[in-house]
């Protein structure tokens, strides 16, 4: 192969005319080389999109069980968080129950505030009624 000749490819989606090595190389089954229609760029950009409407495409397919409400839903209808190693995960139970629960949760916080605010009247009470015996 001669060093000095320069091959050069015309890319089939950005139609311009660049060197060989910014084409991928593929290979046959059957042994053959070649390399490809479209430059590293565009082809790096189709799958970029390819994998993005591939991505959209299985999020709205997909389907999860809420384990709150039993219910199959889309996972459009779960919540996303990002867990620790930075991926994107969805929560097991639906943006619904999820309200409900946190609802819940507050309904059960005031509760609670309500039982301790009552136990320190009941203290209250109680040291008043000491302190009333104490002084006699
Ligand atoms: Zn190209
Ligand atoms: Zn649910």
């Amino acid at each position: 192969m001669n060093k000095n000749t320069t091959v050069e490819k015309q890319c089939i989606d950005c139609k311009q005319i660049l060197p060989l090595s910014k084409f991928r190389r593929y290979k046959h089954k059957s042994g053959d080389s070649g390399y490809r229609g479209s430059c590293r760029k565009c082809e790096s950009k189709a799958e970029l999109l390819r994998y993005h409407q591939k991505e959209t495409q299985s999020n709205i397919e997909k389907k999860m069980e809420c384990i709150t409400c039993k219910q199959i839903l889309p996972l459009p209808k779960f919540r996303r968080y990002k867990n620790r190693s930075g991926s994107i995960s969805y929560r097991r139970y639906c943006r619904k129950c999820e309200r409900e629960q946190s609802r819940e949760r507050y309904q059960l916080q005031i509760a609670q505030s309500n039982i301790e605010k009552k136990l320190q009247d009941d203290d209250t009470f109680r040291f008043m009624d000491m302190y009333r015996k104490v002084k006699g």
